[in-house]
């Protein structure tokens, strides 16, 4: 029988012949802690070719069992609950464990949620009985099987067990999760909220009333007025120039103002007028201000607009953001930690991400586990910028957590607690019943859809 610590002497040496080990290799047996090794067969050793095997023998001889501590931890049960809190469905997951420990997640709210519902449990499936503290191994179980890259609900349903798996390594550990991922590089968590009105006065008012009550050192609004898809165009920048003018009054000149165009402009013309006409109010950035199906468009735009560039909200996993980040098509990325993966895979956009001298500021808008879990990335994190935030400091948001994060002078604290050092309200959820749930419609002056 050979061990793996002979099987890798095999593999390394020079003078083993190539039919000897693929003879041994299928010899190899699941160790007894229940992990095989990987399912390579001879077959698939010969349909490598004779170059392909020296990297592959390697590869396998030096493959080692993820996890050999005790005592052993498995998974035993995923359950999901929407929870309708007001406006869209929350999406809370457990992940539950042969030892009582329990890690909690959020996915994102899609619009079917239902569907990010069944894709959740069709992966505990795939799930129960492992050990949840292989996170990379159980990430790459849930990606990899599914083959075709996943759209919103499936990478929803990733990154919403993802954060479960990192809250159970950190209660199994007795560590918050950041300090399993490099530790704390900051004190506190800069945040922001986003703001709105129907008029420009009625948005900075809103601006100095946001400021005045929970001390923001930046805000986020929309530049174009409601119902611009059927105005025309030159009424929408006027109007963008005027609600600019009048947040930047309001707040005075050292308050960063963010622009979400919401990816509503389709042409990068129009969006480079958007872009000149809340140019005097210096925008902190402008988000999203065409679409984000082609990346050469955004490229191209950035290189006009005096701006910084934010995008990244409707983008997927390491392989999304490469591209952006490839060709310098944004100064700001915004993953969504609830969406893009989970908070490995933010942490390792933000590693590429910054390679390219970019920040990461994430897009915010589900419920308060998943701004908890942000907290966690942006404390370990060099290049994080600053968080979106919805306050949770009135019903129902702060029933569905214990002792839920309050904002102070435009900064959360950092927990010190085991896992996200929050407790999820589950008693609640009876209390907010999910409800059909759409993001709205919008039309041109002309009856023809627009973008919303
Ligand atoms: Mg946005």
């Amino acid at each position: 029988m050979f061990t793996p610590k002979s099987l890798r002497r095999l593999a390394t040496d020079p003078k083993a012949s190539r039919r000897k080990f693929l003879l041994q290799i299928e010899k190899v047996k699941p160790q007894p802690d229940g992990i095989d090794y990987p399912h390579m067969k001879r077959r698939d050793f010969l349909q490598t070719g004779a170059i392909g095997l020296p990297l592959q023998a390697q590869a396998m001889a030096q493959s080692t069992p993820r996890y050999n501590g005790k005592p052993a931890l498995k998974i035993t049960d995923i359950q999901t609950f929407l929870v309708n809190a007001g406006g869209r469905n929350l999406c809370f997951v457990k992940v539950l464990t042969d030892q009582g420990i329990d890690g909690w997640g959020e996915a994102y709210s899609v619009g079917p949620d239902e569907a990010t519902v069944a894709t959740i449990k069709d992966f505990k499936g795939w799930l129960v009985g492992k050990d949840p503290r292989n996170v990379e191994y159980l990430w790459a179980t849930m990606y990899n099987f599914t083959r075709f890259p996943g759209g919103a609900v499936i990478n929803a349903a990733i990154s919403g067990i993802e954060h479960a798996l990192w809250d159970i390594s950190g209660k199994a550990a007795g560590l918050p999760v950041y300090m399993l991922l490099g530790g704390k590089c900051r004190d506190k968590v800069r945040v922001y909220q986003g703001t709105g009105g129907a008029t420009p006065q009625q948005l900075a008012e809103n601006c100095k009333r946001l400021i005045a009550k929970y001390g923001y050192t930046a805000l986020k609004m929309a530049p174009h007025p409601n119902g611009s898809q059927s105005m025309p165009w030159n009424a929408v920048t006027r109007a963008a120039g005027q609600r600019a003018e009048a947040a930047r009054n309001a707040v005075g000149p050292d308050i960063d103002l963010g622009f979400d165009a919401h990816a509503t402009i389709f042409e990068p013309i129009r969006a480079f007028n958007m872009a000149e006409a809340i140019r005097p109010a210096t925008p902190y950035f402008i988000e999203e201000p065409i679409r984000m199906e082609n990346v050469d468009a955004l490229q191209t735009l950035k290189q006009k607009i005096n701006i910084p560039l934010a995008t990244g909200e409707c983008l997927y996993t390491k392989f999304d953001f490469r591209q952006i980040l490839a060709k310098q098509a944004a100064d700001i990325i915004q993953p969504d930690i609830c969406l893009a993966g989970g908070i490995m895979e933010l942490k390792k956009i933000a590693a590429m991400a910054e390679a390219h001298y970019v920040v990461v500021a994430p897009h915010n808008p589900m419920g308060p586990l998943a701004t908890m879990i942000n907290v966690h990335f942006a404390a370990s994190t060099p290049n994080f910028l600053i968080l979106e935030y919805h306050p949770d400091d009135e019903s129902p948001r702060k029933n569905l957590i214990k002792d839920p994060v309050m904002v102070k002078d435009g900064y959360l604290p950092i927990p010190d607690k085991p896992g996200w050092g929050y407790e999820v309200n589950q008693e609640a959820f009876a209390h907010y019943p999910p409800k059909p749930w759409h993001r709205g419609f919008a039309y041109g002056a002309d009856g023809a859809p627009d973008y919303i």
